[in-house]
């Protein structure tokens, strides 16, 4: 049997490492973050005299994930328990305030909801991300502490980001702060929380958004290609998503004469493109829909939308906490609730029940040709590889990821090295 990974170099280089920037926050002395183009954002030895502690590879959640919750609990939605994570209820609704939801992914939750905390709930920020400012095209963490900045910030953005190098900042914070990440970012605070006492009296709420993976810093600078950006540092605005339902990929840039170029694509389209770059840890993700947060947002995608229609979100309440704070905000008129439905998890990812199947060879087939392997613990796989892929499925499950251990050089370690200036902590 091989051993875990046993340390964040071991992480990165056999390609486990989400880019959550946790172990830059725990372990800031030898830790920080950059981008690197082939994979996304990733710890760089910062002083390699600054001995690791081992709290960083202790939180990592590239390295292991745990379920802590406990399945028993009368008031969880039994029947979603195993496949979905702690769920209380399930919501489709969307932001009351127009020009969140105009300008959110969906509908505005994620945003909505945070400010519902700021102006309401007592706390004094949000920690999530934004483009940067100098080189829209990447990412950086902004603490966000009213609705202007939180507008500003709204939209996925398919590239990497490591929300959790700036967890200091919620420390920091007088009051309580919101944090909004993808699942891995949500399951490296609620780690962190468990050896930072100040980080878990800080923590306010944890949102999270349905992920299916995210695109590297390649993916987006090849599509700037595709469409015309013969220098990625012209330009002036870049949105992936959102400003409609689901919105369309935008690109502003000054050309070679000086002219404002803009050129669009569809979310279909640029999704098509950019998911051939996500990194490795994505295809052996065993949460795509935030089971570690207090909210989990996502698309409701139960039903085909319809062109020109206003955004919606799918709102999961996945601690009492988060339950509280939904009741509240919609109380208040931040968010307004539409319809409470369990079937409306399943029924708006049909596939993911699929992709937990086939997880479940994925990792055997990694054990076995020596490749590095993420423990997880308190996820259902096996019963739903039986359940869930046909035949021919399960052969592929096994043959496609033998394939992969090869193309994608997982039984080396690989160099990972920092391309583009990523800013960030
Ligand atoms: C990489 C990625 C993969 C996704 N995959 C799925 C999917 O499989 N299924 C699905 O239903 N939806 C997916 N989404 C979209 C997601 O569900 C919606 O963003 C979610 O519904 C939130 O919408 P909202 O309108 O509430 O968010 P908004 O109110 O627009 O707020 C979005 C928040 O997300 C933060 N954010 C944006 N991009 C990132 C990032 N890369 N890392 C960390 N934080 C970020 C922003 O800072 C902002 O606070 C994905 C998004 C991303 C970024
Ligand atoms: S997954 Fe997060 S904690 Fe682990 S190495 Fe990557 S950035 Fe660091
Ligand atoms: S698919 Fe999983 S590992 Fe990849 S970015 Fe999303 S939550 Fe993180």
């Amino acid at each position: 049997m091989r051993l875990p990974v046993l340390s964040i170099e071991e992480v990165c280089s056999r390609q486990l490492c989400t880019g959550c920037g946790v172990c830059a926050s725990v372990e800031p002395d030898r830790f920080r973050m950059g981008d690197a183009l082939e994979y996304g954002r990733r710890p760089f030895v910062r002083d390699a005299a600054a001995a690791e502690t081992g709290e960083a590879v202790k939180v990592c959640p590239g390295a292991s994930l745990e379920h802590t919750f406990d399945p028993s609990d009368p008031e969880l939605i039994g029947e979603l328990a195993n496949a979905w994570g702690p769920v209380y209820e399930v919501w489709e609704g969307y932001a009351s305030d127009e020009a969140i939801r105009h300008a959110g992914s969906s509908g505005g939750a994620a945003t909505a909801l945070a400010l519902y905390c700021i102006e309401q709930g007592g706390m004094g920020g949000a920690l999530h991300i934004g483009a940067r400012a100098d080189r829209p095209y990447l990412n950086e963490t902004v603490y966000s502490t009213g609705r202007d900045q939180l507008l500003a910030n709204t939209g996925s953005r398919y590239a990497p980001a490591s929300p959790c190098d700036s967890l200091h900042l919620i420390e920091q914070a007088e009051k309580p702060s919101v944090f909004i990440g993808k699942p891995c970012d949500a399951a490296a605070v609620q780690r962190a929380q468990t050896i930072r006492p100040e980080l878990d009296t800080k923590l306010g709420a944890v949102i999270a958004f349905f992920c299916a993976g995210a695109p590297s810093t390649r993916g987006t600078l090849e599509l700037l290609e595709q469409v015309g950006v013969d220098d990625p540092d012209r330009v002036t605005s870049l949105r992936y998503r959102g400003k409609g339902w689901p919105g369309l990929w935008t690109v502003t840039w000054t050309d070679a004469d000086g002219n404002e170029r803009t050129e669009q694509r569809t979310y279909a389209e640029s999704w098509h493109f950019l998911q051939k770059y996500r990194q490795w840890r994505c295809y052996i993700c065993p949460d795509h829909t935030g089971e570690f947060a207090d909210i989990a947002v996502g698309d409701p995608w139960y039903r085909e939308v319809q062109p020109g229609e206003a955004g919606k979100s799918l709102i999961i309440a996945r601690t009492k906490r988060g339950r509280d704070i939904i009741h509240a905000a919609a109380e208040a008129g931040y968010i307004t609730l539409e319809t409470k439905d369990a079937t409306l998890l399943p029924r708006s990812q049909p596939n993911l029940l699929h992709t937990r199947g086939g997880l479940w060879a994925r990792l055997k087939v990694l054990r076995l040709l020596g490749a590095a392997v993420p423990v997880y613990r308190g996820f259902e796989l096996f019963r739903f590889w039986r359940s869930e892929l046909t035949l021919k499925d399960k052969v592929r499950s096994f043959t496609g990821t033998a394939k992969r251990v090869f193309r994608k050089r997982l039984r080396e370690r690989v160099q990972v090295a920092e391309v583009v200036d990523g800013g960030g902590r």
